[in-house]
């Protein structure tokens, strides 16, 4: 049945739509029951008001809602006029523990949520249609203060069911959770839809250009003022399969930098800063627009990398977290020991020109005759170049050339002594495309578990750090326990694995403060380390200090890579890959540390070796 020319299509068309694809099994299946839904209920001129709502998280016309779930729980509450200590309303509020149905529903909101509504609202759909969905949730996203967005709630919930109901509330966190990709519904809506969405992160456009499934559209490029979707990287499990990925390339490794990653577009003095889904930060403008002006030397040009803080007093990366703040204290003109610094490694446009389609090696050339970097506020990341000559000594390398597979251990070793999150490699000779993960960039991280149980270990000595923590310890050789006869206390201790990253620089401080009237200095090799402990002669091992006192010690929970190392270095018959400090248990004294032989059982069990 076409649809007629004056007819509205109701929203509760489209949940029919919802609860298909729900149902039907296979990606084919989906596609079939959208194409149906295109086709005979919904007119060409709303494919955009009925798509935003199937993709709602690519959709950049609506402003953000500002309701996450909890906020949506306390909302929802008022507008259906409930007391907040019924037992209903305790359900939404705990929605990550389930509703009535001991736990069937735990964790799903909407889900909790349909429940809660089906007992107060009527099983008779309200008949809202798609027009009347899109204006309320404009009002919901546009409303600033809460009692404005509870009215649109409550018209929401008087003018429609509990089913309805539920697929807004998923429409609003963004998931309608159909088991269809993103990609599959670009597919069947037109053949270069995903494309041309790739380089315009528009849906309104696409859905308004391509309204024609049979008629072809011309690969677009990228434009300055239109954010790309973001070429990715594809995770690999260690550094053997990834050289082995890129076999016969050249190869580029760099330090996986942890900030936000962000696109910048310089059209003359206008410049614009967007995010990995696509939304616009223009508060970055305050802190860094003077400096692109001035420093990027294209009139037009967009630049990829990553945002991330400055510390000028310890001269280096603070830690993920603070960017929306320094940001705010820019705006504000406050005085910081921090600022805004941009890591680009990528260039996509200069001039008139995309220049996706070069290789990276010459949009690094590119990337260096366009940007002049200044110190702590714009860097370029290009082996040999840019922000590797900025370093003081001591600091890492930030980007080099792989010969072969030991560069690739050896650097990403270094970046995780260093507490940097990983590192990315990528093809020198492949171009830059949106959205592709297929990897032509991997990137490889340690693979953090819990083993088992907690590896709760003892501090028996400490590393100086290099560059920024010189002369300060900054990382622990940590002990386990000679199991001790039954009830009494360990009187020995042997070396088991240096461990450094996993604190923030505050805990790490404070736990060095705590133990520094106990660190002792050993003259190698005139005096041999304290004889409760038993260490081996390998130097690798030698810490910078010693813990005088075992009993004046700290206990720290440690996890690691899940594969453990048989160890020459340490006395301990297995140490750790890549381990990192979970918590220090303040709460454990030093006479509950793990024993060997408990270890050894673990190892064993868990086959870890
Ligand atoms: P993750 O949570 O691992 O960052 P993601 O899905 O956000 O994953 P991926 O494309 O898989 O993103 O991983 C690459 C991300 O790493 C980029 O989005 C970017 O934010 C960040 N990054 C940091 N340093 C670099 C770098 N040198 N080159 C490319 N990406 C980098």
């Amino acid at each position: 049945m076409a649809v007629e020319e004056e007819e509205e299509t109701k929203f509760s068309v489209l949940c029919s739509l919802f609860n298909w694809m729900l149902r039907s099994k296979s990606a084919a299946k989906k596609r079939s029951k959208f194409r149906k839904f295109l086709d005979n209920f919904c007119k060409p001129s709303d494919y955009f008001s009925s798509i935003r709502l199937i993709l709602p998280g690519l959709d950049r016309e609506r402003g953000s809602y500002g309701l996450r779930e909890s906020v949506l729980a306390t909302s929802l509450i008022d507008a259906l006029g409930m007391s907040r200590d019924s037992d209903d309303a305790l359900r939404l509020i705990n929605w990550r523990k389930g509703g009535a149905k001991t736990g069937a529903y735990a964790g799903n909101f909407a889900l909790v949520a349909a429940e809660v509504l089906q007992r107060r609202q009527g099983m008779t759909s309200g008949g809202l249609t798609i027009k009347e969905l899109n204006e309320l949730l404009d009002r919901l996203a546009s409303s600033e203060n809460r009692a404005e967005k509870i009215t649109v709630l409550s018209t929401l919930i008087k003018k429609t069911n509990a089913q309805e109901m539920k697929w807004i509330i998923m429409i609003i966190l963004k998931d309608l959770k159909l088991g269809i990709s993103e990609k599959s519904i670009f597919h069947e809506f037109h053949p270069d839809a995903e494309d041309l969405f790739n380089v315009t992160c528009d849906l309104k456009l696409v859905c308004e250009k391509l309204r024609n499934r049979s008629q072809r559209h011309k690969r677009q490029d990228i434009e300055v003022g239109k954010a790309v979707r973001p070429q990715l990287a594809m995770r690999v499990g260690d550094a053997t399969v990834a050289w082995k990925k890129l076999h016969g390339k050249e190869v580029v490794i760099e330090c996986k930098f942890d900030g936000d990653r962000i696109q910048i577009h310089k059209n003359g003095n206008e410049i614009c800063y967007f995010s990995r889904n696509f939304l616009e930060h223009s508060e970055y403008g305050h802190a860094m627009s003077d400096i692109i002006i001035q420093n990027v030397m294209a009139d037009r040009c967009i630049l990829d990398g990553e945002m991330l803080v400055w510390d000028t007093s310890l001269n280096r990366f603070a830690e993920f977290g603070s960017n929306q703040e320094i940001a705010k204290a820019a705006r504000d003109g406050f005085d910081s020991d921090r600022q805004l610094c941009y890591v680009a490694f990528d260039i996509l446009y200069v001039g008139d020109t995309s220049v996706i389609h070069q290789s990276l090696k010459e949009r690094h050339e590119l990337l260096q005759r366009t940007v002049k970097p200044l110190k702590g506020r714009l860097e370029i990341l290009v082996p040999n170049g840019g922000i590797n000559n900025h370093r003081n000594s001591g600091e890492p390398c930030w980007s080099l050339i792989a010969n072969n597979v030991d560069d690739v251990e050896r650097f990403f070793k270094e970046t995780i002594e260093n507490r940097d999150e990983g590192i990315v490699l990528k093809d020198l000779g492949s171009k830059w495309e949106p959205s592709d993960r297929s990897g032509k960039w991997l990137k490889l991280k340690p693979e953090y578990i819990r083993a088992g149980s907690d590896l709760d270990v003892l501090i028996i000595g400490g590393y100086y750090g290099s560059g920024r923590r010189g002369g300060e310890v900054a990382q622990f050789l940590v002990g386990l326990a000679e199991r001790p006869a039954p009830n009494t206390y360990p009187r020995r201790f042997i070396s088991f694995c240096r461990v450094g990253t996993g604190l923030s620089d505050e805990e790490l401080d404070a736990v060095v403060t705590k133990l520094k009237p106990y660190f002792r200095k050993y003259d190698y090799p005139k005096r041999a380390p304290p004889s409760f402990y038993h260490v081996t002669n390998n130097s690798k091992e030698r810490p910078d200090v010693w813990i005088d006192n075992p009993e004046k010690s700290i206990i720290l929970s440690i996890t690691s890579d899940i594969r453990t190392i048989r160890s020459e270095v340490f006395a301990a018959p297995y140490s750790l890959r890549f381990p990192r400090i979970d918590r220090v248990r303040y709460d454990k004294p030093w006479h509950e540390c793990l024993d060997v032989q408990s270890f050894i059982e673990l190892v064993h069990s868990s086959n870890g070796t």
